[in-house]
Protein backbone atom coordinates (compact mmCIF):
# COMPACT_ATOMS: atom_id res chain seq x y z
CA UNK A 1 0.00 0.00 0.00
CA UNK A 2 1.10 3.76 -0.73
CA UNK A 3 0.26 7.01 0.78
CA UNK A 4 -1.39 7.66 -2.44
CA UNK A 5 -4.64 5.81 -2.18
CA UNK A 6 -5.21 7.66 1.47
CA UNK A 7 -6.58 10.48 -0.09
CA UNK A 8 -3.90 12.78 1.03
CA UNK A 9 -3.64 16.12 -0.32
CA UNK A 10 -0.42 16.70 -3.09
CA UNK A 11 1.42 18.69 -0.60
CA UNK A 12 1.55 16.59 1.96
CA UNK A 13 2.20 13.57 -0.49
CA UNK A 14 5.37 15.69 -1.61
CA UNK A 15 6.72 16.11 2.22
CA UNK A 16 6.15 12.41 3.02
CA UNK A 17 8.59 11.66 0.00
CA UNK A 18 10.95 14.63 1.50
CA UNK A 19 11.28 12.05 4.47
CA UNK A 20 11.77 8.89 2.01
CA UNK A 21 8.47 7.60 3.68
CA UNK A 22 7.12 5.33 1.29
CA UNK A 23 4.64 3.38 2.70
CA UNK A 24 2.17 4.18 5.52
CA UNK A 25 2.44 2.00 8.54
CA UNK A 26 -0.21 0.05 9.85
CA UNK A 27 -1.56 2.42 12.39
CA UNK A 28 -1.78 5.14 9.52
CA UNK A 29 -3.26 2.66 7.59
CA UNK A 30 -6.04 2.91 9.21
CA UNK A 31 -6.00 5.85 11.16
CA UNK A 32 -5.84 8.28 8.32
CA UNK A 33 -9.00 7.22 6.25
CA UNK A 34 -10.68 6.73 9.82
CA UNK A 35 -9.78 10.61 10.66
CA UNK A 36 -10.51 12.35 7.17
CA UNK A 37 -13.84 10.63 7.20
CA UNK A 38 -15.05 12.95 10.37
CA UNK A 39 -15.27 10.75 13.04
CA UNK A 40 -13.96 10.15 16.66
CA UNK A 41 -11.43 7.71 17.03
CA UNK A 42 -9.55 5.67 19.95
CA UNK A 43 -6.49 4.00 18.88
CA UNK A 44 -4.38 1.96 20.42
CA UNK A 45 -0.44 2.04 19.58
CA UNK A 46 2.46 3.01 21.42
CA UNK A 47 5.34 5.39 20.25
CA UNK A 48 7.06 3.90 17.41
CA UNK A 49 4.24 2.76 15.64
CA UNK A 50 4.03 6.01 13.33
CA UNK A 51 0.66 7.62 15.29
CA UNK A 52 2.03 10.89 15.01
CA UNK A 53 1.55 10.70 11.61
CA UNK A 54 -1.28 8.96 11.78
CA UNK A 55 -3.35 11.72 13.24
CA UNK A 56 -0.76 14.32 12.06
CA UNK A 57 -1.43 14.04 8.37
CA UNK A 58 -5.08 13.97 8.37
CA UNK A 59 -5.70 16.37 10.18
CA UNK A 60 -3.60 19.11 8.02
CA UNK A 61 -5.25 17.59 5.37
CA UNK A 62 -8.56 18.66 6.79
CA UNK A 63 -7.30 22.11 8.24
CA UNK A 64 -5.37 22.96 4.44
CA UNK A 65 -9.01 21.92 3.01
CA UNK A 66 -11.63 24.41 5.25
CA UNK A 67 -11.41 28.09 5.60
CA UNK A 68 -9.37 29.58 8.28
CA UNK A 69 -11.36 30.60 11.28
CA UNK A 70 -10.48 34.22 13.23
CA UNK A 71 -11.37 34.92 16.54
CA UNK A 72 -13.21 37.42 18.31
CA UNK A 73 -9.88 39.77 18.22
CA UNK A 74 -9.28 39.22 14.39
CA UNK A 75 -6.50 36.73 14.49
CA UNK A 76 -6.53 33.19 12.99
CA UNK A 77 -8.07 31.03 15.64
CA UNK A 78 -6.49 28.01 16.77
CA UNK A 79 -8.05 24.99 15.17
CA UNK A 80 -6.54 21.89 16.31
CA UNK A 81 -5.33 21.26 19.51
CA UNK A 82 -2.88 18.12 20.41
CA UNK A 83 -2.05 17.74 23.94
CA UNK A 84 0.98 15.46 25.14
CA UNK A 85 2.58 14.58 28.53
CA UNK A 86 5.82 15.89 28.77
CA UNK A 87 7.43 18.79 26.42
CA UNK A 88 9.93 17.04 25.00
CA UNK A 89 7.37 14.45 22.95
CA UNK A 90 5.11 18.21 22.42
CA UNK A 91 8.67 19.64 20.74
CA UNK A 92 8.55 16.33 18.94
CA UNK A 93 4.95 16.23 17.49
CA UNK A 94 5.12 19.68 16.59
CA UNK A 95 8.39 19.17 14.43
CA UNK A 96 6.49 16.61 12.90
CA UNK A 97 3.45 18.86 12.26
CA UNK A 98 5.99 21.32 10.45
CA UNK A 99 7.80 18.78 8.42
CA UNK A 100 4.53 17.07 7.28
CA UNK A 101 2.72 20.32 6.84
CA UNK A 102 5.72 22.57 4.63
CA UNK A 103 3.81 22.87 1.70
CA UNK A 104 0.91 23.87 3.33
CA UNK A 105 0.06 27.80 4.69
CA UNK A 106 -1.08 26.69 8.26
CA UNK A 107 0.63 27.64 11.26
CA UNK A 108 1.69 25.81 14.40
CA UNK A 109 3.05 26.47 17.97
CA UNK A 110 4.07 24.63 20.61
CA UNK A 111 3.95 25.19 24.31
CA UNK A 112 4.98 24.02 27.11
CA UNK A 113 6.25 25.15 31.19
CA UNK A 114 9.57 25.86 32.25
CA UNK A 115 10.23 28.51 30.04
CA UNK A 116 9.17 32.15 30.09
CA UNK A 117 5.45 32.75 29.11
CA UNK A 118 5.61 36.16 27.65
CA UNK A 119 6.88 34.69 24.09
CA UNK A 120 4.07 32.00 23.95
CA UNK A 121 1.94 35.37 24.43
CA UNK A 122 3.33 37.04 21.75
CA UNK A 123 3.48 33.83 19.34
CA UNK A 124 -0.43 33.63 20.24
CA UNK A 125 -0.75 36.76 19.06
CA UNK A 126 0.46 36.39 15.73
CA UNK A 127 -2.07 33.88 15.22
CA UNK A 128 -1.97 29.84 15.33
CA UNK A 129 -3.92 26.94 13.68
CA UNK A 130 -2.94 23.94 15.37
CA UNK A 131 -1.26 24.31 18.99
CA UNK A 132 0.71 21.37 20.35
CA UNK A 133 0.56 21.77 24.14
CA UNK A 134 1.20 20.07 27.58
CA UNK A 135 -1.76 20.27 30.33
CA UNK A 136 -0.24 22.44 32.46
CA UNK A 137 0.96 25.46 30.28
CA UNK A 138 -2.21 25.65 28.37
CA UNK A 139 -4.56 25.44 31.45
CA UNK A 140 -1.84 28.60 32.93
CA UNK A 141 -2.62 30.39 29.98
CA UNK A 142 -6.22 29.46 29.63
CA UNK A 143 -6.85 31.12 32.84
CA UNK A 144 -4.41 34.00 32.20
CA UNK A 145 -7.09 34.76 29.51
CA UNK A 146 -4.31 34.93 26.81
CA UNK A 147 -5.32 31.58 24.55
CA UNK A 148 -9.00 31.37 23.13
CA UNK A 149 -9.81 27.59 22.75
CA UNK A 150 -13.48 28.25 21.57
CA UNK A 151 -12.83 27.79 18.25
CA UNK A 152 -11.09 24.47 18.51
CA UNK A 153 -12.44 21.91 15.66
CA UNK A 154 -10.01 18.79 16.27
CA UNK A 155 -8.92 17.51 19.68
CA UNK A 156 -5.98 14.96 19.80
CA UNK A 157 -4.79 13.31 23.44
CA UNK A 158 -1.64 11.60 22.99
CA UNK A 159 0.04 9.06 24.81
CA UNK A 160 -3.29 9.27 27.19
CA UNK A 161 -2.08 6.30 29.23
CA UNK A 162 1.14 8.11 29.89
CA UNK A 163 -1.15 11.78 30.87
CA UNK A 164 -3.23 9.53 33.29
CA UNK A 165 0.10 7.30 34.92
CA UNK A 166 1.11 11.46 35.61
CA UNK A 167 -1.49 12.48 37.32
CA UNK A 168 -2.91 15.25 35.07
CA UNK A 169 -6.73 13.40 35.11
CA UNK A 170 -7.55 16.61 36.75
CA UNK A 171 -6.14 19.21 33.90
CA UNK A 172 -7.13 16.84 31.18
CA UNK A 173 -11.13 17.08 32.68
CA UNK A 174 -10.30 20.91 33.05
CA UNK A 175 -9.19 21.31 29.54
CA UNK A 176 -12.31 19.19 27.98
CA UNK A 177 -14.23 21.50 30.04
CA UNK A 178 -13.07 24.55 27.97
CA UNK A 179 -13.22 22.98 24.65
CA UNK A 180 -16.56 23.69 22.08
CA UNK A 181 -18.63 20.33 22.62
CA UNK A 182 -18.73 19.90 18.91
CA UNK A 183 -15.22 18.99 18.00
CA UNK A 184 -13.33 15.69 16.63
CA UNK A 185 -11.80 14.05 18.75
CA UNK A 186 -8.99 11.62 18.81
CA UNK A 187 -7.57 9.46 21.67
CA UNK A 188 -3.94 7.67 21.47
CA UNK A 189 -3.14 5.59 24.16
CA UNK A 190 -0.81 2.65 24.36
CA UNK A 191 -3.05 0.60 27.02
CA UNK A 192 -6.77 0.55 27.60
CA UNK A 193 -6.84 0.25 31.48
CA UNK A 194 -10.32 1.08 32.69
CA UNK A 195 -9.28 4.53 33.59
CA UNK A 196 -9.03 4.95 29.89
CA UNK A 197 -11.61 3.64 28.55
CA UNK A 198 -13.85 5.83 31.01
CA UNK A 199 -12.17 8.92 29.88
CA UNK A 200 -12.70 7.83 25.87
CA UNK A 201 -16.30 7.27 27.00
CA UNK A 202 -16.20 10.98 27.96
CA UNK A 203 -14.70 12.31 25.56
CA UNK A 204 -15.32 9.95 22.31
CA UNK A 205 -18.30 9.89 19.95
CA UNK A 206 -19.16 6.87 18.81
CA UNK A 207 -15.37 6.44 17.74
CA UNK A 208 -13.94 4.48 15.26
CA UNK A 209 -11.92 1.73 17.40
CA UNK A 210 -8.54 1.03 15.91
CA UNK A 211 -5.80 -1.25 17.48
CA UNK A 212 -1.95 -2.15 16.07
CA UNK A 213 0.21 -4.85 17.61
CA UNK A 214 1.94 -3.67 20.57
CA UNK A 215 5.34 -2.70 19.66
CA UNK A 216 6.33 -4.13 22.92
CA UNK A 217 9.16 -6.62 23.22
CA UNK A 218 7.89 -8.84 20.74
CA UNK A 219 9.50 -7.02 17.90
CA UNK A 220 11.80 -8.98 16.17
CA UNK A 221 14.20 -5.96 15.42
CA UNK A 222 14.92 -5.14 18.69
CA UNK A 223 17.65 -8.02 20.00
CA UNK A 224 17.46 -7.98 23.60
CA UNK A 225 20.10 -9.16 25.80
CA UNK A 226 21.17 -8.75 29.81
CA UNK A 227 24.83 -9.20 30.90
CA UNK A 228 24.65 -10.28 34.86
CA UNK A 229 27.49 -8.28 36.57
CA UNK A 230 28.05 -7.20 40.16
CA UNK A 231 26.71 -3.77 41.15
CA UNK A 232 30.36 -2.19 41.65
CA UNK A 233 31.42 -2.83 38.41
CA UNK A 234 28.58 -1.88 35.74
CA UNK A 235 29.97 1.12 35.15
CA UNK A 236 33.35 -0.23 34.07
CA UNK A 237 31.04 -3.03 31.82
CA UNK A 238 29.33 -0.23 30.03
CA UNK A 239 32.15 2.01 29.45
CA UNK A 240 34.31 -1.37 28.32
CA UNK A 241 31.13 -1.94 25.92
CA UNK A 242 31.14 1.56 24.59
CA UNK A 243 34.46 1.09 23.68
CA UNK A 244 35.11 -2.21 22.69
CA UNK A 245 32.26 -2.28 20.46
CA UNK A 246 32.69 1.14 19.54
CA UNK A 247 28.95 2.03 20.06
CA UNK A 248 27.69 5.28 19.14
CA UNK A 249 24.51 7.02 19.83
CA UNK A 250 23.84 5.13 23.13
CA UNK A 251 20.86 5.83 25.30
CA UNK A 252 21.43 5.02 28.94
CA UNK A 253 18.41 4.22 31.45
CA UNK A 254 19.16 5.08 34.91
CA UNK A 255 16.46 5.17 37.77
CA UNK A 256 17.34 8.19 39.21
CA UNK A 257 18.61 11.55 38.67
CA UNK A 258 21.64 11.74 40.68
CA UNK A 259 22.81 7.95 39.37
CA UNK A 260 22.34 9.56 35.26
CA UNK A 261 24.85 12.52 36.92
CA UNK A 262 27.06 10.25 38.58
CA UNK A 263 27.47 7.95 35.49
CA UNK A 264 27.45 10.33 33.02
CA UNK A 265 30.98 12.04 35.19
CA UNK A 266 32.22 8.42 34.82
CA UNK A 267 31.89 8.47 31.03
CA UNK A 268 33.20 12.18 30.28
CA UNK A 269 36.41 10.77 32.88
CA UNK A 270 36.53 7.92 30.62
CA UNK A 271 36.91 10.14 27.84
CA UNK A 272 33.16 9.06 26.28
CA UNK A 273 31.12 12.32 25.39
CA UNK A 274 28.31 11.63 27.75
CA UNK A 275 25.17 13.93 28.86
CA UNK A 276 22.46 13.74 31.29
CA UNK A 277 19.59 14.68 30.88
CA UNK A 278 16.66 14.59 33.17
CA UNK A 279 14.07 16.60 35.05
CA UNK A 280 15.96 18.69 36.97
CA UNK A 281 18.05 20.20 33.65
CA UNK A 282 16.64 23.62 32.57
CA UNK A 283 14.62 23.10 29.26
CA UNK A 284 17.61 24.68 27.39
CA UNK A 285 20.06 21.97 28.13
CA UNK A 286 17.67 19.21 27.46
CA UNK A 287 17.45 20.10 24.17
CA UNK A 288 20.85 21.00 23.30
CA UNK A 289 21.67 17.59 25.13
CA UNK A 290 18.67 15.65 22.75
CA UNK A 291 20.20 17.80 19.44
CA UNK A 292 23.46 17.16 19.92
CA UNK A 293 22.32 13.20 20.67
CA UNK A 294 20.63 13.46 17.32
CA UNK A 295 23.04 15.11 15.27
CA UNK A 296 25.94 12.42 16.45
CA UNK A 297 28.03 14.85 18.44
CA UNK A 298 27.39 13.08 21.56
CA UNK A 299 28.32 9.94 21.76
CA UNK A 300 25.97 8.67 24.77
CA UNK A 301 22.55 10.25 26.39
CA UNK A 302 22.25 9.26 29.93
CA UNK A 303 18.37 9.71 30.97
CA UNK A 304 15.67 8.76 33.56
CA UNK A 305 12.51 7.46 32.27
CA UNK A 306 10.44 9.91 32.22
CA UNK A 307 12.90 12.34 30.84
CA UNK A 308 13.08 10.08 28.02
CA UNK A 309 9.79 9.29 27.01
CA UNK A 310 8.91 10.67 23.60
CA UNK A 311 12.57 10.64 22.33
CA UNK A 312 12.26 10.48 18.82
CA UNK A 313 15.35 9.65 17.28
CA UNK A 314 15.16 7.11 13.70
CA UNK A 315 17.38 4.12 14.23
CA UNK A 316 18.83 5.08 17.27
CA UNK A 317 21.19 1.67 17.46
CA UNK A 318 21.43 1.06 21.53
CA UNK A 319 19.78 0.87 24.57
CA UNK A 320 21.59 0.14 27.52
CA UNK A 321 19.36 -0.46 30.53
CA UNK A 322 22.21 0.94 33.40
CA UNK A 323 19.65 -0.20 35.73
CA UNK A 324 16.30 -2.41 35.36
CA UNK A 325 13.17 -0.29 36.31
CA UNK A 326 11.45 -1.26 38.83
CA UNK A 327 8.24 -0.77 36.99
CA UNK A 328 8.18 -3.94 33.91
CA UNK A 329 6.49 -1.45 31.56
CA UNK A 330 9.06 1.23 31.94
CA UNK A 331 11.17 -1.52 30.21
CA UNK A 332 9.15 -2.20 27.59
CA UNK A 333 8.62 1.71 26.78
CA UNK A 334 12.80 2.05 27.54
CA UNK A 335 13.66 -0.48 24.32
CA UNK A 336 11.38 1.16 22.37
CA UNK A 337 13.10 3.73 21.48
CA UNK A 338 15.36 1.10 19.45
CA UNK A 339 14.84 -0.82 16.80
CA UNK A 340 12.03 1.72 15.03
CA UNK A 341 9.96 1.66 12.11
CA UNK A 342 11.81 -1.52 10.79
CA UNK A 343 15.16 -0.53 11.83
CA UNK A 344 17.17 -3.17 13.69
CA UNK A 345 18.33 -1.99 17.21
CA UNK A 346 19.83 -3.82 20.11
CA UNK A 347 18.86 -3.11 24.01
CA UNK A 348 21.29 -4.37 26.59
CA UNK A 349 20.54 -5.03 30.61
CA UNK A 350 23.60 -4.47 32.83
CA UNK A 351 21.49 -6.62 35.59
CA UNK A 352 22.90 -7.14 39.08
CA UNK A 353 21.91 -9.34 42.20
CA UNK A 354 19.74 -6.47 43.46
CA UNK A 355 17.84 -6.76 41.00
CA UNK A 356 16.82 -10.35 39.76
CA UNK A 357 12.70 -9.50 40.43
CA UNK A 358 12.61 -6.74 38.25
CA UNK A 359 14.02 -9.13 35.65
CA UNK A 360 11.84 -11.66 37.02
CA UNK A 361 8.94 -9.27 36.53
CA UNK A 362 9.61 -7.72 33.14
CA UNK A 363 10.48 -11.60 31.91
CA UNK A 364 7.41 -12.12 32.93
CA UNK A 365 5.57 -9.28 31.25
CA UNK A 366 6.82 -9.90 27.98
CA UNK A 367 6.45 -13.35 28.23
CA UNK A 368 9.54 -14.77 27.21
CA UNK A 369 12.99 -15.21 29.03
CA UNK A 370 15.81 -12.73 27.74
CA UNK A 371 19.55 -14.19 26.94
CA UNK A 372 22.07 -13.62 29.52
CA UNK A 373 25.26 -13.54 28.35
CA UNK A 374 28.52 -12.88 30.66
CA UNK A 375 31.20 -10.35 29.63
CA UNK A 376 34.52 -11.96 30.13
CA UNK A 377 36.42 -10.02 32.77
CA UNK A 378 33.09 -8.84 34.52
CA UNK A 379 31.95 -12.33 35.98
CA UNK A 380 29.38 -11.44 38.41
CA UNK A 381 29.81 -13.05 41.80
CA UNK A 382 28.29 -15.93 42.43
CA UNK A 383 27.96 -15.82 46.12
CA UNK A 384 27.17 -12.02 45.94
CA UNK A 385 23.71 -10.88 48.39
CA UNK A 386 21.32 -8.85 46.91
CA UNK A 387 20.96 -5.41 48.92
CA UNK A 388 17.14 -3.21 48.91
CA UNK A 389 17.15 -0.28 46.24
CA UNK A 390 16.54 2.64 47.37
CA UNK A 391 14.01 4.93 45.32
CA UNK A 392 13.18 8.38 46.78
CA UNK A 393 12.21 7.49 50.05
CA UNK A 394 11.14 4.29 49.34
CA UNK A 395 13.10 1.10 49.65
CA UNK A 396 12.38 -2.04 47.19
CA UNK A 397 13.62 -5.12 47.01
CA UNK A 398 14.77 -5.90 44.14
CA UNK A 399 16.80 -9.09 44.87
CA UNK A 400 15.37 -12.77 44.93
CA UNK A 401 15.69 -14.22 48.41
CA UNK A 402 16.89 -12.10 51.69
CA UNK A 403 14.16 -10.89 52.75
CA UNK A 404 11.50 -13.40 52.12
CA UNK A 405 10.68 -12.53 48.15
CA UNK A 406 9.34 -9.07 48.61
CA UNK A 407 9.26 -7.40 45.09
CA UNK A 408 8.73 -11.12 43.50
CA UNK A 409 5.73 -12.04 42.16
CA UNK A 410 4.59 -9.60 39.54
CA UNK A 411 4.39 -6.15 40.71
CA UNK A 412 5.77 -6.96 44.75
CA UNK A 413 7.31 -3.72 44.14
CA UNK A 414 4.82 -1.53 43.47
CA UNK A 415 3.31 0.45 45.92
CA UNK A 416 -0.11 0.99 46.67
CA UNK A 417 -2.23 2.34 45.00
CA UNK A 418 -3.21 5.82 45.14
CA UNK A 419 -6.99 6.57 46.52
CA UNK A 420 -8.72 7.51 43.55
CA UNK A 421 -6.05 7.99 41.40
CA UNK A 422 -4.20 6.56 38.09
CA UNK A 423 -1.55 3.48 37.96
CA UNK A 424 0.47 2.00 41.14
CA UNK A 425 3.63 3.50 38.89
CA UNK A 426 2.84 6.78 39.67
CA UNK A 427 4.55 7.32 42.94
CA UNK A 428 7.61 5.27 41.80
CA UNK A 429 8.03 7.76 39.28
CA UNK A 430 6.71 11.25 41.36
CA UNK A 431 8.80 9.84 43.74
CA UNK A 432 12.02 8.19 42.05
CA UNK A 433 12.15 10.44 39.43
CA UNK A 434 11.08 13.28 40.91
CA UNK A 435 10.50 15.02 37.07
CA UNK A 436 6.95 14.60 36.51
CA UNK A 437 5.16 15.58 39.43
CA UNK A 438 1.43 15.12 39.44
CA UNK A 439 -0.31 18.15 39.68
CA UNK A 440 -1.65 18.84 43.43
CA UNK A 441 -5.42 18.51 43.39
CA UNK A 442 -6.20 21.35 46.19
CA UNK A 443 -7.38 23.84 43.40
CA UNK A 444 -10.08 21.32 42.48
CA UNK A 445 -12.07 21.06 39.35
CA UNK A 446 -13.29 24.69 39.44
CA UNK A 447 -9.48 25.62 39.74
CA UNK A 448 -8.16 28.07 41.71
CA UNK A 449 -5.97 31.03 39.75
CA UNK A 450 -2.75 28.51 40.19
CA UNK A 451 -3.45 25.70 41.74
CA UNK A 452 -0.11 24.22 41.05
CA UNK A 453 1.65 26.40 42.39
CA UNK A 454 0.26 27.18 45.43
CA UNK A 455 -0.72 23.17 46.56
CA UNK A 456 1.64 21.20 48.72
CA UNK A 457 2.85 18.31 46.70
CA UNK A 458 6.73 17.83 47.25
CA UNK A 459 8.55 19.21 44.05
CA UNK A 460 12.21 19.00 43.37
CA UNK A 461 14.16 22.21 42.53
CA UNK A 462 13.31 22.89 38.53
CA UNK A 463 10.85 20.34 38.07
CA UNK A 464 7.63 21.57 36.74
CA UNK A 465 6.26 18.70 35.58
CA UNK A 466 4.93 18.78 32.26
CA UNK A 467 4.50 22.42 32.55
P1 LIG B 1 5.96 7.74 16.16
O1 LIG B 1 5.34 6.43 16.54
O2 LIG B 1 4.98 8.70 15.64
O3 LIG B 1 6.79 8.27 17.28
O4 LIG B 1 6.96 7.46 14.92
C1 LIG B 1 8.05 6.60 15.03
C2 LIG B 1 9.09 6.84 13.95
O5 LIG B 1 8.68 6.31 12.72
C3 LIG B 1 9.42 8.29 13.70
O6 LIG B 1 10.81 8.39 13.68
C4 LIG B 1 8.85 8.59 12.35
O7 LIG B 1 9.62 9.56 11.70
C5 LIG B 1 8.93 7.25 11.66
N1 LIG B 1 7.88 7.04 10.66
C6 LIG B 1 6.58 7.43 10.77
N2 LIG B 1 5.88 7.03 9.69
C7 LIG B 1 6.74 6.36 8.90
C8 LIG B 1 6.59 5.71 7.63
N3 LIG B 1 5.43 5.65 7.00
N4 LIG B 1 7.70 5.13 7.11
C9 LIG B 1 8.87 5.18 7.75
N5 LIG B 1 9.07 5.78 8.94
C10 LIG B 1 8.02 6.36 9.52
Amino acid sequence: MSFDTLGLAEPLLKALRDQGYDQPTPIQQQAIPAVLAGGDLLAGAQTGTGKTAGFTLPLLHKLAGSHPLKDNRGRYAIRALILTPTRELAAQVEESVRNYGKYLKLSSMVMFGGVGMQPQIDRLKRGVDILVATPGRLLDHHQQGTLDLSHVQYFVLDEADRMLDMGFIHDIKKVLAVLPPKKQSLLFSATFSDEIKALAERLLNKPAVIEVARRNATADTIAQKVHPVDREAKKDLLTHLIKSQDWHQVLVFTRMKHGANRLTEHLVKSGITAMAIHGNKSQGARTKALADFKSGELQVLVATDIAARGIDIDQLPHVVNYELPNVPEDYVHRIGRTGRAGAQGEAVSLVCVDELAFLRDIEKLIKRPIPKEVVAGFEPDPHAKPEPIQIGRRTLNGGLGRSGGGGGGGGGNRPPRPAGQGKPQQHARGGANGQQQPRPRSGGQGGAAKPARTGGAPRSAGSRGGR
